[in-house]
């Protein structure tokens, strides 16, 4: 079977980890950011997309650097409504992705308050409604909390979060670089208020963290989901915790890759045996498609073609990430 062929045997899909930040067509950028009149570092729309997408390897931070030039352009209702529009159609076109969850914070859109936050929720709903009206798929968002910000402004975010609950919002997480002051159990009561709302739970960690940050994540805040968690590998006994919890892994393969989390593919290989091995669950994402020029059946493609997962564990991912999404039959 060629490999084309196989690209097209997934049937629908679900991708439960995409950042609005990195997951818009740089095109689509170059004429949100020119609409608005945003005064970018160059008038030549090749280096444009080069400034916001990433090829070969890079850092952590430099990543998360490039996350300035597009939320900068994403920082306006229409901006954010364009831009939610654009990664739903976009998933179910390219990928036959029928649920999708996105992430974002909206603190990081409002021009540091000048914005109404209310208006850049708002905005990512009705982006989100429109393209659930122009095909046929269901969506959800999910508000991240920042590593950077203090408590009370992480606060004000699981306030809104909770607001918009039933009405766009399925769940909280937390991103954002790490800052060595944050300290996690500060946001126990923030997740349990969101819990007791129904708002799922997914954390970023065991990515830049190591695995004792994970046991620490699962132990205070008990997650459904984890972003990335592949560093959890380091350390048996938590991967047991993962498996008795049923915490599910949120794995994006070229993510790590090109920031250098994980080495290499034979790393992964490593990875995802462990993960077999202790039955954790998990599954396979992008964390953002277009900042790093790829799509969620290339990343299945990765990994069946290098021998890391074999079709049926593919298979196996795409159920459990159906079932993991925090949106619910009905809610969307
Ligand atoms: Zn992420």
């Amino acid at each position: 079977m060629t490999d084309n062929k196989t690209q097209l045997n997934w049937g629908e899909l679900t991708e439960l980890h995409v950042h609005i930040g990195s997951a818009v067509d740089p095109a689509i950028m170059w004429e949100i950011a020119n609409d608005q009149g945003i005064k970018l570092p160059t008038r030549n729309y090749w280096d444009f997309e080069k400034l916001i997408t990433v090829s070969g390897k890079t850092t952590y931070q430099k990543y998360l650097d490039l996350f300035t030039w597009t939320e900068l352009i994403q920082s306006s209702p229409e901006a954010i409504d364009k831009s939610v529009y654009s990664i739903a159609s976009g998933a179910y076109r390219k990928n036959n992705i029928t649920t999708l969850e996105i992430r974002f914070n909206p603190m990081k859109r409002n021009r540091g308050g000048e914005r109404d936050l209310d208006h850049i929720i708002l905005a990512a709903i009705h982006g989100m409604e429109r393209a659930m009206l122009a095909y046929p798929i269901r969506a959800g968002l999910i508000i991240c909390f920042d590593r950077t910000f203090d408590v009370k402004l992480n606060s004000i975010l699981a306030k809104k979060a909770i607001k918009y609950a039933r009405r766009g919002v399925v769940g909280i997480d937390l991103a954002g670089p790490i800052a060595k002051s944050f300290d996690i159990s500060t946001l126990v009561p923030l997740i349990n208020d969101c819990r007791k709302k129904g708002l799922g739970i997914t954390i970023h960690t065991g990515e830049a963290t190591d695995a004792h940050e994970v046991r620490k994540v699962v132990e205070l805040l008990s997650p459904d989901r984890i972003g990335h968690g592949v560093r959890s590998i380091e350390d048996d006994s938590l991967l047991n915790i993962l498996r008795e919890r049923g915490t599910v892994l949120e794995v994006c393969p070229s993510s790590n890759i090109h920031t250098g989390v994980v080495a290499d593919l034979s790393k992964f290989r490593d990875i995802f045996h462990r993960l077999k091995k202790h039955r954790v669950l998990f599954t396979v994402n992008t964390d953002g498609p277009e900042m790093l020029m790829t799509n969620l059946k290339n990343e299945y493609l990765l990994l069946e073609k290098n021998n890391i997962l074999t079709r049926e564990d593919l298979r196996e991912a795409t159920k459990v990430a159906r079932k993991a999404s925090f949106i619910k039959d009905g809610s969307a």
